[in-house]
């Protein structure tokens, strides 16, 4: 009965494994899941004490994204919202190929997680997307040197450790939301208990608009890259038909929905998320990786509030930082981006400090500064044409107009004075409790 269940859970969600043989045969037999209702949930299975039930129950139930387009008020969000959609390469001017490959950035060998040990690199991208189903990686731990003897013991050396996914090693539960390419799938493996985000992206909608060259991208930047403000990527596995991805789990969802239901955040609040945003944004500089489509609708939110930076699709490591490609959200370019007479001219990690104020502007007003029509916006971006409303305090308004190194962006009145107080009133809170 349970199994059936299951099945037809997984039958919905269309996402059956092909390669399965395990979830069904042997796990099938052996799985003991209370199916009274007929219907399986996550939230129904015994989980690891980090995640518990009621943070899971809490997470609301429908599709974000339909969701927050219901909360847009008025024709001219709705319009608005519109515009912010990537733009994808908006430049007839030659667009340079982004040669990014995974040697460039330094492998971590010791990564304690209870998902995946480590995702294998990306060798040929393109094999992905011809691929069957996923090819077997490296699983061994250690290994010893050759030519060790009895006397002289063995070094060991430690080695990055694989491990091969496969659909039927997660229980999926409901739709966390929807993308452009697929769905993502709240999901727990099943031998670790480890809850995730299961993104599942269909190969032929990736390969008609193109994409390929950004989900790959997505897959290796991700997969390197190791901060708490930035959303942990655990590893990938594919069939003939979908590319899966296992994503860190981001309990409250969208930034842009609370931004909605909030209209405005306070300057407090806006200015954890900037600091936390500025650490991310250090962390990745450091790595040479560019976001490049930095706003709200790509922050998630983890279980406590804190601030999971997403979607590298256009992201881009940028070793020789010379690039020219136009990408991101019109809102969000910077000038060199947008105006004629400097798109031509190699932009670098600045523009990102560029969205970062743009960002911070919508935190606190609602809006982005730019918001107008895709022509006016444009214009509007060439000449820094913005209006900070009068509720904006003189402090954030000088950390607007300023596009300063992020170092410095920490140490900044407003970001000092906030997450000052907040740090104060949270060891307070803890020593009251
Ligand atoms: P794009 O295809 O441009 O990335 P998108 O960001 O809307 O578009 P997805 O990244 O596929 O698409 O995500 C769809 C929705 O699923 C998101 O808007 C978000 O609400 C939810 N979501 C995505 N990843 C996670 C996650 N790791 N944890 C929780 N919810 C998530
Ligand atoms: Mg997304």
């Amino acid at each position: 009965m349970a199994a059936v269940a299951l099945e037809a859970r997984f039958e919905h969600l269309a996402i059956n494994d092909e390669n399965d043989v395990y979830s069904k045969t042997k796990l099938r037999q052996k799985a003991k899941i209370p199916t009274d209702t007929g219907t399986a949930r996550l939230s129904h299975i015994s989980r690891p004490p980090k995640y518990s039930e009621s943070a899971v129950h809490r997470q609301q139930s429908t599709n974000a994204k339909q969701a927050t387009s219901q909360a847009v008020p008025g024709k001219e969000r709705q319009s608005a919202a519109h515009f912010r959609k990537p733009l994808g390469i908006i430049s007839n001017a030659p667009v340079k190929t982004d040669k990014y490959r995974v040697t460039d950035v330094k492998q971590q060998n010791t990564i304690i997680v209870p998902v995946a040990s480590q995702v294998a690199p990306i060798r040929d991208s393109q094999a992905i997307l011809r691929g069957q189903k996923s090819i077997p990686t490296v699983s061994s731990r250690t290994s010893s040197a050759a030519g060790a003897t009895e006397e002289q013991p063995a070094t060991i050396i430690k080695q990055p450790v694989f491990k091969q996914f496969q659909l039927g090693m997660f229980e999926v539960g409901r739709s966390l939301g929807k993308g452009k390419f697929g769905r993502v799938y709240l999901a727990r493996e099943r031998q670790t208990g480890f809850i995730c985000a299961l993104k599942v992206l269909h190969k032929n909608e990736i390969v008609q608009g193109r994409v390929e060259k950004q989900v790959c991208r997505e897959i290796e930047i991700q997969s390197n890259l190791r901060h708490p403000n930035v959303l942990r990527f655990y590893g990938y596995f594919y069939d003939s038909k979908r590319i899966f991805l296992i994503l860190e789990y981001a309990a409250k969802g969208e930034l842009y929905k609370h931004l909605q239901k909030a209209r405005r955040f306070s300057e407090s609040r806006a200015a954890q998320y900037i600091a936390q945003m500025t650490s991310a944004l250090r962390y990745l500089h450091s790595k040479r990786v560019i976001h490049r489509d930095i706003k709200p609708e790509n922050i998630l939110l983890g279980r406590h509030g804190e601030l999971k930076m997403a979607d590298f699709g256009w992201s881009v490591h940028a070793p020789s930082g010379r690039r020219i490609t136009k990408c991101g959200t019109l809102d969000y370019l910077p000038p060199e981006m947008v105006d004629p007479r400097r798109c031509q001219n190699p932009y670098d990690e600045k523009i990102d400090l560029w969205s970062l104020g743009v960002l911070m502007y919508e935190l606190l007003v609602g809006s982005a500064p730019f918001e107008d029509t895709p022509s006016m916006t444009q214009k509007r971006i060439a000449r820094g044409d913005m209006k900070i409303p009068s509720f904006v305090s003189s402090e954030a308004k000088d950390l607007i107009r300023k596009r300063i190194p992020l170092e410095k962006v920490q140490q900044h009145p407003w970001i000092m004075k906030h997450c000052l107080a907040g740090e104060k009133a949270a060891k307070a809170e803890k020593s009251d409790g």
